[in-house]
């Protein structure tokens, strides 16, 4: 069974082609700049394999239709490409950011569906269209293939009224659906999941702490393997301090720069997406980038990074209140992989409270699932690659078995 891997965004599509019986990677890749007057098309054959191949192509791509159509035509290249036509593809899984309050689990793809991802696209503005985008086209290429819908709010749907709701009107939940949602949904799962295989246990009696820390950053709270709070909320910036965007503040900032510094709410709303978090208070976002500064005495870096670690630490404290019994904490995506200073001090001091880190272990870059606890500690740390393509393809084979 082969499955094509689609993350429409905007003005990118990434793929990723997925040979199931082996969970092999046969390509992978992205068009970039769909719409500009230079488009980019990467794509790697047979990844990591000897005979590995790397196209890349600028040219005009127009809209994404042309985009997945020269996809279509290098994945079927004759001499290099890795299918013959795109019937052989069996299905289609396609990320969607936001689901609401419809989407609890992975969907097959029905008019209905599409409808519901529109009527969603209030609470996901940028990101739901460009999804829709990507189906329309799919399904326009791929007529009769099955394709699925895995939401990034999905997991999240576990999660009870008193974690979901703000302590605003009711009447805005009830008219206008404001409440926590949570996003890299398909993450936290799969790690959870790969984390339960590892310690031999299942995953519903399981209590795990999740922390995904990439670009976007977030952390979950799994009770018996469904999530029951999580730190983004109706959108992506509520929570930890991630690379551009703040994490929580106090609400009343936005009046106080409305009355104090002439922004008006779409400049604050930029601002706190693009231009804070860690970017805000150190001028770089990449955290390879801070730690080389750090090194040269650079203070709002140090700074930056303590920030940073301090409100992850807070929400560990938070979730273990809150799941009183915590198994295993897991850390995920690029700086949880690869950060061993960033995963200690956010784990730094909780000993008393069974958290006990191996430093040896610790003092490496995950690039397989990994125990960085000590034997004594009584909840398991763990680096745990994630891999989204590899999640979305799982979640529409299953969706399509059942
Ligand atoms: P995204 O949220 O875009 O998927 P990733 O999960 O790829 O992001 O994480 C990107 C971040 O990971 C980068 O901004 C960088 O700060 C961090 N990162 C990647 N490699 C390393 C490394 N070797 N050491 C520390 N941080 C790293």
């Amino acid at each position: 069974m082969k499955i094509l891997v689609i993350n429409s965004g905007s003005s990118s599509i990434k793929f990723q082609l997925l040979e199931m019986a082996d969970e092999s990677v046969l390509a992978s890749g992205l068009v970039e700049r769909i719409g500009e007057t230079e488009g980019l098309i990467k794509c790697t054959m047979r990844p990591g394999r000897k005979d590995e191949l790397v196209v890349k192509n600028a040219t005009v791509v127009a809209d994404h239709k042309s985009g997945m159509r020269m996809v279509v035509d290098l994945l079927s290249d004759a001499r290099q490409g890795v299918i013959s036509n795109s019937g052989d593809i069996d299905a289609i899984g396609h990320r969607v950011v936001h689901g609401g309050e419809d989407f609890h689990k992975p969907t097959v793809i029905t008019g209905d569906v599409l409808a519901a991802i529109e009527r969603n696209i209030p609470l996901a503005p940028l990101h739901n269209p460009a999804n829709l985008d990507g189906i329309r086209v799919a399904q326009e290429l791929f007529a009769g293939v099955p394709q699925v819908a895995i939401f990034d709010t999905a997991f999240h749907q576990t999660i009870p009224p008193h974690a979901y709701l703000y302590a605003i009107p009711y009447a805005l939940y009830e008219q206008q659906r404001v409440r926590r949602y949570g996003f890299h949904g398909t993450s936290h799962k799969f790690v959870a999941s790969e984390c339960a295989r590892l310690m031999g246990k299942p995953l519903e009696e399981l209590n795990m702490i999740s922390i995904h820390l990439g670009n976007g950053c977030s952390m979950t709270a799994i009770q018996n393997g469904q999530s029951i709070d999580t730190t983004l909320g109706l959108t992506p910036l509520e929570g930890l301090v991630m690379g551009t965007r703040s994490g929580d503040i106090d609400p009343a900032i936005h009046a106080f720069l409305v009355r104090n510094c002439s922004m008006d709410i779409e400049g604050i709303d930029a601002m706190l997406n693009k231009d804070s978090g860690l970017k805000g208070l150190c001028g770089m976002n990449d955290m390879r980038d801070i730690h080389e500064a750090i090194a040269k005495g650079n203070k709002l870096a140090k700074l930056a990074l303590d920030v940073q670690t301090y409100r992850n630490k807070k929400y560990v404290g938070a979730y273990m209140a809150v799941l009183g019994r915590v198994d295993a904490i897991i850390f995920t995506a690029g700086i949880g992989e690869n950060d061993e200073i960033v995963r200690e001090m956010t784990l730094r001091g909780l000993e008393s409270f069974g958290v006990v880190m191996d430093p040896a272990a610790n003092n490496q870059r995950v690039k397989a699932p990994t125990l960085l606890s000590k034997a004594e500690s009584r909840v398991q740390i763990w680096g745990i690659p994630t891999n989204e393509e590899l999640a979305i393809a799982r979640e529409a084979k299953a969706v399509l078995n059942s």
